[in-house]
């Protein structure tokens, strides 16, 4: 119902939004909708939220996040906590300068923001990382440059210096390419063009291992600087060198987790949600997105203006509303929901010929808290013996290496909540091919499984494992593929590719069909739960500007945080 309070003008229709899918990027579009003033209704196929963001909990007593776990920029979290009814808040600073003050990162205590602590709790975790080498030994990269420098001295002196420049270009890069274009929504060429001169000089559309080798010749430092983007998809050997702002982006505002796991941040959103008014609807998968002609007539062949109506359910149900929006996959969201003939841009031929993000295999395993302690962090980054090779095989030959790489994490060494009594939870990461590969998953899956198990045991990072193991379970491509309905399995999008960036990614306003949107990973500005966030808010925006939203709804400020933005 509106609050009295309301600055919606009284003659104002409501309008109404279905949002495909309930991600990260499309639980943080309905919060930002029910700001905007819209009625929204989030349709999820699956039995809870969250999408890759979907929490486990098990029989025997374990609390499993399924998918992120490295949460960044907690100031995207505490601007859709400050979100009210009819209050879209969409003039204000995108980066506050409270937020771009030198102390802004919180390296103890509580880490979210004041509107943060009233749905949940976060806590940064230091190090950020834990990266072992084949080697045994390891960098801990806690965003501190003064351990940076010592721990470089110590494993590669040679690299010093490369690490001062290294630095001061990263946060040009970041400073640009985040700050200031981050929000930037590529939906023309002109956009596109006016911005090549600063990539050029920032030399950043090379790729960014050979933008990291410029300065690192120890191949120890290649990985520290450039495995980041594997956590959003992106094969450090072929993503621009863009995405070295990640590195930034860590270092300024540091690596959070939410207390409970990220389902309790998915859960929060939910409520924040449904507070506001919005109506989540579960178990309810969409087969197809509705499309008519401007006049309301069927579409039989492509060309012409079309417009995006409602959906139809998998069981039938036909919901109707002024815009739709998709959370799940961009491929398959052409491919398989917009019909055939309302699409021209987005047709079968461009879309199966995007190159897609790799897959993952990611096992989920409980064991006894026994013996030495562990020597491991709540994130930890174990590289295997090949680098360069190994991302090849994964991203271009699409073939299982006779060696693995993998990023473990261990949240009960932050969070005992998640495991029964004396027990840990854990889950380990290996990046695989997607499912053009040809590997079939049911007989690859389990044999990898135990080369993992037995790496971890037989290298000492979890002692006797084996003898120690209550729970383990774990999925394929296949999971992203089937359950998640993403094209070829990929478990990020399309891949952060050059040619797959800005413009030449996904436009989060459909081309094809009016009223039409994306949100989430496959759209601008990409992977990862900050993009997502991101993407919800440029997505907004576009809403908002499309549908004449009142300036007094579209910028308007909750009443308890004028004062907040006043001191900044
Ligand atoms: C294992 C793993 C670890 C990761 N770790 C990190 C990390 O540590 N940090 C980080 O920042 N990022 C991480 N990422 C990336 C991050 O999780 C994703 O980029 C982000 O969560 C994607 O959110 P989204 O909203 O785009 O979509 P998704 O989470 O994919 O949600 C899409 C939703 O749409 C639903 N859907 C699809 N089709 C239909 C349909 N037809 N009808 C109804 N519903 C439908 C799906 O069921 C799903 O719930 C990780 C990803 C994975 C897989």
């Amino acid at each position: 119902m509106m609050p009295d309070s309301s600055p919606l003008p009284a003659s104002s229709r409501r309008k109404t939004a279905l949002i495909v899918g309930a991600g990260i990027g499309g639980l943080s579009l309905g919060i930002r909708l029910q700001s905007l003033g819209f009625d929204t209704t989030i349709v999820e196929r699956l039995d809870q939220p969250g999408g890759r963001a979907y929490q486990k909990r098990t029989a025997d007593g374990y609390v499993f996040d399924m998918g992120p776990t490295v949460i960044t920029v907690p100031h995207f979290i505490e601007e859709l906590f400050a979100l009210e009814r009819d209050r879209g808040m969409l003039a204000e600073p995108d980066y506050p300068a409270s937020v771009l003050a030198p102390d802004a990162r919180v390296r103890e205590g509580e880490s979210g923001g004041e509107r943060t602590r009233d749905y949940v709790k976060l806590v940064p975790i230091l190090p950020f990382y834990r990266i072992y080498f084949d080697d045994g030994t390891y960098f801990d990269y806690d965003g501190d440059p003064v351990s940076t420098r010592r721990q470089i001295a110590d494993l590669a002196p040679e690299d010093l210096a490369g690490y001062e420049r290294f630095h001061a270009d990263a946060q040009a890069i970041f400073e640009r390419g985040f700050l200031e274009l981050g929000y930037t929504h590529f939906g023309d060429m002109p956009t596109m063009l006016r911005v090549v001169p600063d990539l050029m000089r920032l030399d950043a559309v090379r790729t960014l291992f050979s933008f990291t080798s410029k300065y690192f010749q120890n191949p120890k430092m290649r990985q520290v600087f450039s495995f980041e983007t594997l956590l959003v998809g992106g094969n450090p050997l072929s993503v621009p060198a863009i995405y070295a702002m990640i590195h930034f982006v860590e270092k300024t505002w540091g690596i959070h987790y939410a207390m409970g796991g990220t389902g309790a941040l998915v859960d929060a959103f939910v409520r924040k949600f449904e507070e506001l008014g919005g109506t989540l609807r579960l178990n309810a998968g969409v087969q197809e997105i509705l499309v008519t002609d401007d006049r309301g007539r069927p579409v039989r062949r492509p060309g012409g203006k079309r417009v995006a109506r409602g959906l139809r359910l998998e069981s039938g149900e036909e919901l109707h509303a002024d815009i739709v929006v998709s959370n799940g996959d961009w491929a398959n969201t052409y491919l398989k929901r917009v019909p055939a003939a309302a699409r021209l841009v987005n047709s079968d031929v461009r879309v199966k010929a995007a190159r897609q993000s790799m897959s993952l295999l990611v096992i989920y395993f409980g064991f006894r808290r026994e013996g030495p302690e562990l020597n491991l962090r709540h994130h930890n980054i174990i590289l295997g013996p090949r680098y360069e090779e190994l991302l090849t095989e994964i991203f271009g030959k699409k073939v299982l290496g006779r060696d693995f790489s993998q990023y473990l994490h261990v949240p009960t060494l932050t969070d005992p909540t998640l495991a029964p009594e004396g027990h840990h939870a854990a889950y380990t990461l290996v990046p695989v091919p997607h499912n053009a590969s040809g590997l079939d998953w049911t007989v690859e899956g389990p044999k990898l499984v135990e080369r993992v198990y037995d790496f971890l045991e037989d290298r000492g990072y979890i002692p006797n494992l084996r003898e120690r193991l209550t729970h383990s379970e774990f999925i394929t491509p296949d999971y992203f593929e089937g359950t998640l309905d993403s094209y070829l399995g990929n478990a990020f999008g399309p891949e952060p590719i050059l040619a797959q960036s800005a413009y030449f990614r996904p436009h989060n306003r459909s081309e094809d069909v009016r009223n039409l949107y994306m949100v989430g990973a496959g759209a601008q500005p990409g992977g990862g739960t900050p993009s997502v966030m991101m993407s919800a808010k440029m997505t907004a925006r576009l809403i908002a500007q499309d549908f004449g939203i009142h300036p007094s709804v579209r910028d308007g400020v909750p009443e308890r945080n004028t004062a907040d933005l006043a001191a900044d």
